[in-house]
């Protein structure tokens, strides 16, 4: 991509509206613009940034057997009316009605959806289990939205839902998505601790929140400081091995974690003082196992192998793409912008011209550009007439990873500088060295 021809409209001045650094930083990068109160587009830079999130954690699912579909985001009334939740779910709901004053919602969540489309085919125990999700807009009307698209009113979310024969069955699919979610938030370069949470509205028995230690955090949390050490489930995890996973689930609940709301002072207290970590935490993913809440009033039944029918048993698990965009800026920056991690950077490396128009300086970007974009690398070619500092201010900003710097003394030599975003270390090396760095 040729800056010249992108649009990235960067932010000069701070904006004021922003509290929080990376509410700031994303509004400066240019990733995001408000259009009313907690609801904003995503602009190049930003939607570049969301779409590799949601690659790796669709990658994840995937890996778990989950399946992906997508259900649209106005809901008919009646869906809400059959699980009680209509009345139930208050002023969140944006309730909307059709030119045939029928009413209609935007969908806050999917359980009533996801169970009308189970309902209407599955019949047999031996079409499970089932887990179907899909990456989706929801819309919740905040009584605070702020933080940028950290709380905003209509956002996204990866909402996947279980279905199984049995309570055991059930706790397998559980099982699944915790393992996938710890492997989904480290992929994204973040340490998410799992910590036994509330169920809210969505109502249930079993539930955990994934919590991004941060101290800009909304919620106060409670644990164990081996969490920020333990090992991550490996790419070869058997997510069919029940008794692996309920290893795995073991392991990550078996110290202290709590968010406020389920917080115990005294079970807090019995872990060694040293031991005690208490901080403020921004939840990126929260599953529930909540059985057959949904599915006995809305009457999704299977036949079982004793040839009776039986109500399934349910689970949802959602993760919030468009905060998780501004939780890895919070976890990951400096004094001068963002620092991506390499796997959901915009762009893998950004090639910098100090002086367009020269000759020398522009054959040796062009070579350069093209021999990495030909690689495949996603490149950011930095081609406009700004002045050097400026340049440098931008790549700093938007957080790429590499920036390849040519200058006319360096180029004169056939050589170039490559600039690690992350440690500021700089190299020089020649035209060659640096292509084949990335290309190898
Ligand atoms: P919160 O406690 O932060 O209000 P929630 O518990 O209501 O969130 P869930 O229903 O558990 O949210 O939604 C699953 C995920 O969706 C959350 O873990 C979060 O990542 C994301 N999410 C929820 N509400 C918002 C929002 N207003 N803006 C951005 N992301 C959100
Ligand atoms: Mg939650």
């Amino acid at each position: 991509m040729r800056l010249s021809r992108y649009f990235m409209p960067i932010l000069k001045e701070n904006p004021k509206e922003a509290e929080i650094v990376s509410h700031r930083l994303m509004l400066r990068a240019g990733m995001i613009r408000q259009q009313s109160q907690g609801i904003y587009s995503w602009l190049p830079l930003g939607k570049r940034v969301l779409d590799k999130v949601n690659a790796i954690i669709r990658e994840e699912q995937n890996r778990t057997g989950a399946i992906e579909l997508s259900m649209p985001t106005l809901q008919s009334a009646e869906l809400w009316q059959e699980s009680g939740r209509y009345d139930a779910y208050g002023k969140e709901m944006l309730r909307i009605k059709d030119r045939q004053d029928r009413p209609m919602l935007y969908g806050p969540t999917n359980e009533e959806m996801v169970t009308d489309i189970f309902r209407s085919s599955i019949k047999s125990y031996k079409d499970l289990p089932l887990n179907l999700y899909h990456i989706q807009l929801k819309f919740r009307d905040e009584i605070r939205p702020r933080f940028g698209t950290m709380r905003s009113r209509e956002f996204m979310m990866k909402d996947a839902y279980s279905f199984d024969l049995t309570r055991e069955g059930a706790e397998h699919s559980y099982n699944k998505m915790f393992a996938a979610y710890l492997r989904t938030f480290d992929r994204l370069g973040l340490r998410a601790i799992p910590m036994r949470a509330d169920t809210g509205p969505i109502g249930g028995k079993l539930s955990h929140e994934f919590i991004i230690l941060a101290d800009t955090g909304e919620s106060e949390v409670f644990c164990h400081k081996d969490f920020v050490d333990f090992d991550i489930p490996g790419e070869h995890t058997d997510f069919d091995s029940v008794e692996g996973l309920q290893a795995i689930f073991d392991k990550w609940t078996s110290l202290y974690a709590a968010t406020s709301e389920m917080h115990d002072e005294a079970a807090f207290n019995a872990v060694p003082e040293g031991d005690r970590l208490s901080a403020r935490g921004i939840e990126v993913g929260h599953i529930f196992y909540f059985g057959t809440k949904y599915s006995e009033p809305m009457g999704a039944k299977v036949q079982g192998p004793d040839g009776k029918e039986h109500f399934v048993h349910m689970g949802s698990y959602g993760i919030g793409p468009t905060r998780l965009v501004p939780a890895i800026i919070e976890a990951s920056h400096d004094d001068n912008g963002i620092i991506w991690p390499a796997s959901v950077a915009p762009f893998d490396i950004v090639v910098i011209n100090m002086k367009a128009g020269d000759q020398a300086c522009d054959d040796t970007c062009e070579l350069i550009y093209a021999a990495l974009t030909k690689a495949g690398k996603d490149v950011l070619y930095d081609d406009t007439d700004d002045r050097a500092g400026t340049k440098f201010a931008t790549a700093d900003l938007i957080g790429v990873p590499v920036q390849i710097i040519a200058g006319p003394r360096a180029v004169a030599n056939g050589e170039v500088e490559v600039k690690d975003r992350k440690t500021g270390a700089r190299e020089t090396m020649t035209i060659e060295a640096a292509i084949n760095r990335f290309v190898a």
